[in-house]
């Protein structure tokens, strides 16, 4: 008997991968909001999420509670921290400095981020990056630096792709030009920007799948519960927010009315991304559970059985020991 093929002993993948679950949260500004925050975080470990994004002020404004929280929840929680950093108004050095941090404390997984700023500040800092893609690469040139350390392996690489165009791009065509860019330099996924209209997703997946984008396209969705805050961040983001959707949560009479509207339009954003093929959800908390918990609760997601990490013990010791981790330490502990 002739020994068996690659393809015969091929495993089959032919089953539906699981879907990837991921919140947002972002530094708390005071001793209140961090311990509501970790009522939050607490909540939100209990379904397992793939990992959880921390945010970063453009500027390095947030540096020192955004590794903080990071930190805490590599040492404190069974949570695999995705932390944002943007190129913004710092110089490449500074820049090498806090990615060599964020390695060493042992994060394996940056977002990688212009942030936003004015004209003035650009000018401001000596040989700033202009773009994101510039820290993909600052950051692929920092890995490749501690190659042994990482054991070889790799660090994920995520960057922010727009189902509408972007505030300061001439056109849509010009976003997606933008993305295959990243990706050339090394990006391995992108979250994009929140959206409010269901067919957003899908048309982003297919323009940025036709220039040859082939990386994973992971849909932002935010929980639309609030008035307040859609409108803000409409604002905030230039995405305009369907106008059907605010006069209906203006005109809702209760708490509960408004969150009922909020969680179904919010499933239904979910589920229009999910049915184009999104291979996972990123859900922005705005640092608040309950939202998002609603639409987890409403949508189905075919999720893989993540046994919960413990804490490891010898992590909560070098915390208690206020010790920083070495990489070492941290391959010993895997
Ligand atoms: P870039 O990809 O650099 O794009 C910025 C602009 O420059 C775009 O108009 C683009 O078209 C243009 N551009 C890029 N490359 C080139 C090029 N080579 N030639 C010509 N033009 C180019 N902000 C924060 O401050 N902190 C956060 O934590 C944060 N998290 C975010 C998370 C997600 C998922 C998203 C989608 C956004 C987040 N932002 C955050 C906001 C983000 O910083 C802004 O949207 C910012 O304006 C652009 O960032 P970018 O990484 O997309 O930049």
């Amino acid at each position: 008997m002739s020994p068996p093929t690659l393809i015969d002993t091929h495993p089959d993948l032919s089953g539906t991968a699981p879907l990837a679950l991921s919140y947002e949260l972002f530094p708390p500004r005071s001793p209140a909001a961090a311990e509501t925050l970790w009522h939050t975080i607490r909540e939100l470990e209990a379904t397992r999420p793939d990992y959880v994004s921390v945010t970063y002020g453009a500027n390095g404004s947030t540096r020192d509670t955004a590794v903080e929280l990071v930190n805490r929840l590599l040492t404190e929680t069974s949570l695999r921290p995705l932390a944002h950093l943007t190129c913004v108004g710092n110089t490449p050095q500074e820049l090498a400095d806090i990615i060599g941090e964020l390695l060493d404390v042992g994060v394996r997984g940056i977002l990688a981020l212009r942030g936003d700023h004015s004209k003035d500040a650009i000018a401001a800092v000596p040989g700033a990056l202009r773009y994101a893609q510039d820290l993909v690469d600052l950051i692929r040139r920092v890995e490749q630096r501690r190659s042994a350390l990482l054991c070889a392996g790799k660090v994920a690489i995520g960057v922010a792709a727009y189902p509408t165009r972007h505030p300061e791009s001439p056109t849509e065509e010009h976003d997606i030009e933008v993305l295959l860019a990243k990706q050339r330099s090394g990006a391995d996924f992108a979250i994009t920007q929140v959206f409010f209209h269901t067919e957003q997703y899908a048309d982003l997946v297919i323009r940025a799948r036709r220039a040859g984008v082939t990386i994973p396209i992971i849909p932002g969705v935010m929980p639309l519960t609030s008035h307040r805050r859609v409108t803000r961040l409409g604002e905030l983001t230039g995405v305009e927010p369907a106008p059907k959707l605010l006069s209906s949560l203006a005109g809702a009479e209760t708490a509960a009315e408004r969150l009922e509207i909020g969680v179904r339009a919010t499933v239904d954003l979910a589920n229009a991304a999910l049915d184009a093929g999104a291979p996972g959800l990123h859900l922005y908390t705005f640092n608040e559970h309950q939202s998002a918990l609603d639409v987890l609760d409403r949508l189905d997601l075919p999720r893989h059985a993540r046994r919960s990490r413990s804490i490891r013990p010898a992590a909560i010791r070098h915390a208690a020991s206020g010790r920083q981790q070495t990489d070492q330490d941290l391959i010993v502990q895997q």
